[in-house]
């Protein structure tokens, strides 16, 4: 899961890394009350800093200056509503602002390829990393983090040297603060955490000017406090209903439902889906989704449900190969998730292979539901199942039963 800049912000805070105050305002007149407050409190600059989920938002015109409450008023509702890279913004962060002196680079991140983490810092900050890693890689430095060892202080210095910051009081200063980050980093259990820019201010201070945190969505188990975090306005309900059921499932654009058992079946479904769409009007797969290894009467009926509660899917494919599970269970599972279901509300071909497809099959010949199609292969199944969606996206619109 992806923070908004003002949580990464209060995550940083939590953990003693040095960050401005601020509040996080939703229309210009709140945002005039924030900014009242910071201002009132003694500072002379804040900030309006439109909170999405997407970088760049400086150039894309997201981050303003404001020198009065009035001032920030106006700048939030410019910013307010404004799209930046697809994403609405639809609150704002009104911060302190900083005299900066200089911008600086630094995250940490998963490095999978390495087995390891990776620090990298650069005193030339502020600017999409992207460049400076494609323009100036010399400026960058890359340093393999041990996990087992951690950002110990003789590590945090060891980055700021290899990022040529000089042995003295600054260097000590921001090896403190990254110090501060890797706790944020192993406590809050993340896979990123990036300040761009980290700065020095005029007054000698460095400070986390900005935040950018994905946290791994595995731990969540151990983290209760990160719940909160969760933006459910943003969150599709079907994929926070599939979530809560335990399921694997992504929302795509298209006409077609897809279930399968295991990530791999599943992902190659979507491929032969697409294919078989090519010749049936372009009908493209509308989900991905897993049942994962023990596809229960209920994990089935769940996984039925989501899909084809997905207004744009005309026809659903179940495509299951038979392993530990057995394709009896599969089967026996359908039956029992349409009649929980009272009936089948879309079109329904599926495909069973593997342990046991012939009882499977069998179950189904012998349930007759109306609405279900088997199919023996997983091409045959996807050909199918793409024609029926072709042929109902061509009705009229509410004429589909
Ligand atoms: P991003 O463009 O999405 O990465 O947003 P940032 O939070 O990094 O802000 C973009 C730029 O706005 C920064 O690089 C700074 O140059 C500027 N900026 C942000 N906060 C302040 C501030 O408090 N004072 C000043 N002078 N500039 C700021
Ligand atoms: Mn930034």
């Amino acid at each position: 899961m992806d923070l908004y800049e003002y949580q990464a912000r209060n995550l940083f805070r939590q953990h003693g890394v040095p960050v401005l105050d601020g509040a996080v305002a939703t229309t210009p007149e709140e945002a005039r009350s924030a900014a009242q407050s910071l201002l009132g409190a003694g500072s002379e600059l804040v900030v309006v800093k439109a909170q999405v989920k997407t970088g760049g938002r400086g150039k894309a015109g997201g981050v303003k200056l404001a020198r009065t409450a009035a001032e920030a008023e106006a700048r939030a509702r410019d910013i307010l509503g404004m799209d930046i890279k697809g994403h609405t913004v639809r609150a704002v962060l009104i911060s302190d602002g900083v005299d900066i002196e200089v911008e600086y680079y630094f995250s940490i991140l998963l490095d999978r390829a390495e087995r390891q983490y990776l620090a990298m810092c650069s005193r030339e900050g502020g600017m999409d990393i992207e460049t400076l890693a494609a323009e100036r890689p010399e400026a960058l430095a890359r340093v393999g983090i041990d996990p087992l060892e951690g950002i110990t202080p003789a590590v945090a210095h060891r980055i700021v040297q290899a990022a040529g910051f000089e042995a003295g009081s600054l260097a000590d200063d921001v090896a403190a603060v990254i110090e501060r980050l890797w706790e944020v980093f192993t406590a809050e259990d993340a896979t990123l955490v990036e300040v761009n820019p980290l700065v020095k201010a005029a007054d000698g201070r460095i400070i986390a000017l900005d935040g950018k945190v994905t946290l791994d969505d595995n731990s969540r188990f151990r983290h209760p406090a990160h719940a909160e975090l969760v933006d459910s306005a943003a969150t599709d309900p079907l994929e926070a209903c599939a979530r809560e059921a335990g399921l694997n499932y992504v929302r795509l654009e298209g006409q077609v439902g897809v279930l399968g058992n295991g990530a791999g079946l599943v992902m190659s479904t979507l491929d032969v889906v697409a294919g078989a769409g090519e010749r049936h009007g372009g009908m493209k797969p509308a989900n991905f989704l897993d049942l994962g290894g023990g596809s229960s009467a209920e994990v089935m009926a769940t996984g039925l449900e989501v899909v084809a509660s997905d207004p744009q899917v005309h026809a659903i494919l179940v495509n299951v190969f038979g392993g530990i599970t057995s394709c009896d269970t599969v089967a026996q599972g359908i039956v029992t998730a349409v009649e929980s279901l009272g009936g089948l509300p879309k079109p329904v071909v599926v495909r069973l292979d593997g342990n046991n497809a012939d009882t499977g099959r069998a179950i189904l010949a012998d349930a007759a539901i109306e609405g279900v199609t088997v199919v023996d292969t997983m091409d045959g199944a996807a050909d199918v199942v793409t024609a029926i969606a072709e042929k109902i996206s061509g009705r009229p619109a509410g004429k589909e039963a």
